[in-house]
């Protein structure tokens, strides 16, 4: 299929791996921010193909995993409020909440909607005036556009019985406050692809100069990774800290500039929490002024509840690098996907749920 066999080449990863032996003379720690990438290093063993010098920790870029936990309580409670029609992506119907999870409203009798598109919400909303249709809105800035549109269409219908529960986030503020911990380690950054894809790479610039780390944008295939790791650990070794492009075939430095107009239309910039790891000033999305009406948390009045974490899991040490999902005592024996204590075991691009599925080593 082309270009993915072609990006899945096991000699052409044997010599990147060669190549990079032979320029890795320090140890060097790096940090993929995707959880996609996660998952695709877990699963082809990339990292078992680098120089021991060269250590991967992985980053908070699974959407899944950083939704924090008063999110998901408050979702389950939008859930459960009679004539409420629910819609999410599958990926968020067992990330545990509090108590339950929105899988479990749904089995007691909640109209709990998997969609494929935020549009395919509005359309409900649309075909059932009189019911209050609310879009679960979690991701990154590689979905913040489709959700956006959704509430401009929403809005340009005049659909008041469509509304959104926002948990958007952004990459490049997660990347400084990882940066500015006094425990970091993370001495360079696999940007997301598909992320640079949407914004472009020019907010990475300041970062890499003030940080002095490199930051090379990556793709998700086997050699895209290995591409990434060979010229962020050159540049580490030269004492370089640029923002490259491994990702040339889909990436643009000026990234996608209708759908960040209709980002900037929607959305402003706010402090958001990230699960397991506390709040993070101007890391996320909300409602714009001229949007606010569509706010499923004011609409539903649980915007102040606010939920404590569990201090069994460790996802957030593992979000910022500082651990390793197989460190996690729980990992494997009271935490499985069956049995997930923490989104990091459930979310499809979740770290725990990678080392899980590939490796099996608690
Ligand atoms: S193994 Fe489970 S409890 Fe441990 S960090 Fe991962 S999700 Fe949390």
């Amino acid at each position: 299929m082309k270009f993915v066999d072609e990006y899945r080449d096991k000699e052409g990863a044997e010599r990147y791996a060669a190549a990079l032996a032979k320029i890795t003379t320090r140890p060097w720690t790096i940090m993929e921010v995707c959880g996609g990438q996660t998952h695709a290093i877990v699963k082809f063993g990339i990292d078992e193909l680098l120089p021991p010098l060269v250590t991967l920790v992985h980053g908070p870029g699974c959407p899944v995993c950083v939704t924090p936990l008063e999110l998901i309580d408050k979702a389950i409670q939008i859930a459960m409020r009679p004539g409420v029609i629910f819609c999410s992506f599958g990926d968020m119907l067992r990330v545990p909440g509090s108590a339950y999870d929105l899988l479990s409203v749904k089995a007691g009798g909640g109209d709990v909607r998997i969609v494929y598109s935020p549009l395919d919400a509005v359309k409900i909303a649309r075909e059932n005036p009189g019911r209050e249709v609310v879009f679960f809105a979690v991701g990154f800035e590689t979905t913040a556009p489709a959700n956006a549109m959704a509430v401009f269409q929403a809005e340009r219908e005049g659909l008041r019985n469509f509304s959104m529960l926002v948990s958007h986030v952004l990459v490049p503020p997660a990347m400084e406050a990882i940066l500015s911990s006094p425990r970091n380690r993370v001495q360079g950054f696999l940007a997301a692809g598909h992320v640079c894809t949407v914004m472009g790479y020019t907010e990475y610039f300041p970062i890499a100069a003030k940080y002095r780390v490199p930051i090379v944008v990556t793709g998700f295939e086997p050699l895209d990774i290995l591409q990434g790791v060979y010229l962020t650990v050159k540049q580490l070794e030269e004492g370089r800290a640029e923002v490259e492009n491994q990702y040339t075939r889909v990436v643009r430095k000026e990234g996608n500039e209708p759908a960040m107009h209709i980002v900037r239309e929607v959305f402003r910039i706010i402090p958001r929490k990230w699960r397991g790891v506390g709040e993070i000033p101007q890391s996320g999305f909300g409602l714009a002024e001229k949007y606010a009406g569509f706010d499923a948390e004011q609409r539903f009045g649980v915007a102040e509840y606010t939920a404590e974490e569990s201090s069994e899991c460790i996802s957030g040490l593992i979000l910022q690098g500082e651990k390793k999902p197989n460190e996690c005592p729980a990992f494997g024996t009271r935490c499985t996907p069956e049995h997930p204590l923490g989104a990091t075991m459930v979310s499809n691009e979740g770290a725990c749920a990678a080392y899980y599925r590939y490796r099996r080593n608690p």
